[in-house]
């Protein structure tokens, strides 16, 4: 058989791509590093041609020690072939050995040639040439090293540019928004009476950049109030000596000050004044300085992403740019900070979060992930995610690496639910690829990390097992004095000596009765079945036509008194499915009870089977009142039942009969679906995996 092998994670298709292109970048590099050679080495021959370089090509010759000899130069094809391939030489090996590597080699070659042309003029009267070559070597690595750093300058722009752009879509919340909303934060611990965030202008003056002011506090908006103009020199005070600085309230001014200077990195950006109300308790010098260390980055992304980059193929040479791109770096390192925090974030969580790069080298584990794995700090620092995973090992999940190779490859989340009977504890363990949302290639989203979550399920599980337990024990103590009723009720209704007015009353009591005992019957059926495990139901090969055939006959009656046509329509060739008889029957039973239940007289219900590729479906079919769309998927659900308009509730129904279908079909490793369309019917399938 032709198995196709499995195609390889979709992160590898990425570093193939990458492979190829950088050996296409490579011999182009060479070619332009060959073509630059010839350009930078052409001035330097022509300059030779003319004469121009006689002088100093004097003091690297001796003349002849023989009288008898003139010093000779090579003919015009040989010195140009000299010194045009002495600027190629030093080129290409600048160019693939990079500009630092290279200079001690061609610094020893040009010593050599310098002192052969010394001993060849003076021995041989020939002069070899060596300042032209020289200086067409050297202009050659000049030109090719400053091609080099023209190019990375101008990645490094377009990197800094998308950087930029990138920050100014991440960030939705307008820059005053941030700024107040910092205020706002500071107002919550300090009692504050006034607080402005100052930025400089292109004149150097302090401008306020945003303002919180409380409901009581004076009218301070003019800058030719006194009161503004000292806040400004308070201000400009901090920003010179570059540290926070109070004025305490005294007899002259009522108003304790703060102010310190809004710096980011070696930029201060501008300062932060606060009017308090009471002095200054140094016990909030630490926030004051975090959220002000904030409000420093906000200003300074600001900044940046408010002065457009500069582009274009001369930014190497321009200062304004250089300065653009320092700024960059500076809100690059915000944002690196600012990242930290959320990786903070995650200790918090109460569940077990950890992130994992694609190399399998841990990101970051929280303390809670730690505690479920039982491992220290000290020992994780060890760990990559399959050593962590490795801690998580049990019956349920016994090759942690498979499981995350799954992972990889589909893209699909990894869940289970791990028992650890030695320290009877229940984890949900979940293992994703986290892609980014924003870059897909082909249909496919690029990965970007591993993220594994563990939760404590050990008292939910605990719970659960209680309320079962509970729930069915209730349901058995009342059935015992509903069993005494329903006999009761029975005697007396049989009873000649009961007058005939009470006999009703005691015919009403002994239906109610018995309609409580099927509720009950019903509902502990459904809860019986929760908390059987699959293993735990009886399957034996059973031929579904046989049970719809027996199911068609028994409620046969019931479907006439209503004048429905109950239809069967077996389809041929049905393999047997696994299943207990008696609770798929029940199931069956369910689901065409409800479709005549749920359908107006003189219409049809059809009862199908079919075979699938893997599966046997079986499906109700009603022409009844159907399920408005809100509720379809909500009919499964344990006590729903559907409001209709015009309906009364039906006192039979207790909205179990479907959640039990569901609970019976998924643990015989099935599924259930449902269609319907108000007033036109409803389709109930499931199926069954075939034998
Ligand atoms: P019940 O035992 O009360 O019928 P079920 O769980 O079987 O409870 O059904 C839940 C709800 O789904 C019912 O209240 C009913 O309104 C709706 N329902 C079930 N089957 C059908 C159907 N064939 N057509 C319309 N509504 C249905």
């Amino acid at each position: 058989m032709d198995k196709s092998p499995p195609p390889p994670p979709y992160f590898f298709q990425y570093s193939l791509k990458t492979h190829l292109k950088s050996s296409n970048s490579l011999s182009r590099s060479i070619i332009i590093a060959l073509g630059l050679s010839l350009a930078a080495g052409l001035p330097v021959w022509a300059l030779w041609i003319q004469g121009f370089l006689g002088p100093l090509q004097q003091a690297f010759v001796v003349l002849p020690a023989d009288p008898g000899f003139i010093l000779v130069t090579p003919q015009l094809r040989l010195a140009s072939f000299l010194i045009l391939s002495t600027a190629v030489g030093a080129g290409l090996l600048v160019a693939r050995a990079g500009a630092r590597p290279s200079f001690p080699y061609l610094g020893a070659g040009f010593l050599i040639l310098s002192l052969i042309s010394l001993l060849v003029s003076r021995f041989l009267g020939i002069d070899i040439l060596f300042v032209p070559m020289a200086c067409a070597g050297m202009s050659a690595v000049f030109v090719v090293q400053a091609h080099h750093l023209w190019r990375l300058d101008l990645a490094l722009t377009a990197q800094m540019n998308s950087i930029a752009t990138k920050t100014a879509q991440a960030s939705e919340t307008a820059s005053k928004q941030r700024l107040m909303s910092g205020l706002k934060l500071l107002d919550t611990v300090l009692d504050v009476s006034d607080a402005v965030v100052f930025v400089r202008d292109e004149n150097y003056h302090l401008v306020p950049a945003a303002r919180l002011q409380s409901a009581t506090s004076g009218p301070l908006t003019t800058s030719r109030n006194s009161t503004w103009r000292e806040g400004v020199s308070f201000s400009q005070r901090a920003m010179d000596s570059g540290q926070l600085i109070l004025r305490e309230a005294n007899d002259h001014d009522s108003t304790p000050l703060v102010a310190l200077p809004l710096r980011h990195e070696d930029r201060l950006l501008g300062a932060l004044l606060i009017r308090l109300r009471e002095n200054f308790s140094e016990v909030d010098r630490p926030l004051l300085l975090a959220v002000a260390a904030q409000i420093a980055r906000n200003l300074q992304r600001e900044e940046t992403l408010n002065g457009s980059m500069r582009r274009g193929p001369f930014t190497y040479l321009s200062a304004g740019a250089a300065q653009q791109r320092l700024e960059s770096s500076y809100m690059l390192s915000g944002l690196l900070t600012e990242e930290r925090f959320g990786a903070q974030g995650l200790s918090e969580s109460s569940d077990g979060l950890a992130v994992a790069y694609l190399d399998g080298t841990l990101a970051h584990v929280n303390s809670q992930l730690l505690g479920a794995a039982q491992v220290t700090e000290v020992e994780a620092l060890k760990l990559d995610v399959f050593g962590l995973l490795d801690c998580f090992r049990c019956d349920m999940f016994d090759e942690p690496a498979i499981a995350v190779r799954r992972v990889l490859q589909t893209g699909d989340a990894y869940e289970r639910e791990l028992h650890f009977s030695d320290r009877s504890q229940t984890l949900g363990l979940r293992i994703s690829l986290r892609t980014d949302l924003l870059k897909a290639r082909g249909g496919v989203r690029e990965p970007l990390c591993l993220a594994i979550s563990v939760r404590d399920l050990t008292q939910r599980k605990e719970y659960e097992q209680l309320k079962s337990d509970m729930v069915s024990l209730m349901s058995h103590e009342l059935r015992t004095p509903l069993t005494s009723i329903n006999g009761f009720a029975e005697l007396l209704a049989a009873d000649e000596a009961v007058p005939e007015h009470l006999k009703e009353f005691v015919t009403i009591i002994n239906n109610e009765a018995q309609r409580l005992s099927r509720m009950i019957n019903t509902f502990l059926a459904v809860t019986h079945l929760e908390r059987k495990d699959k293993q735990e139901v009886l399957k034996i090969p059973l031929k579904l036509n046989d049970v719809v055939r027996d199911i068609v006959a028994t409620l046969q009656t019931t479907a006439r008194k209503k004048r429905i046509r109950l239809v069967e329509q077996p389809a041929d060739r049905i393999p047997p499915v696994a299943a207990d008889r008696s609770l798929i029957t029940q199931v069956v039973k369910n689901l065409v009870n409800n479709a005549i239940t749920y359908s107006p007289e003189r219409t049809t219900v059809t009862v199908s089977t079919a075979l699938e590729a893997e599966a046997v479906r079986v499906c109700v079919e009603d022409r009844g009142y159907g399920i408005p769309p809100e509720s379809v998927d909500r009919v499964w659900e344990k006590f729903y039942r559907v409001e209709r308009e015009g309906h009364d509730k039906d006192e039979e129904s207790t909205g179990l009969g479907l959640s039990f279908v569901r609970e019976v079909v998924e643990q015989h490793g099935g599924n259930v679906t449902v269609e319907s369309e108000p007033g036109r019917g409803s389709k109930f399938s499931f199926t069954l995996p075939r034998l």
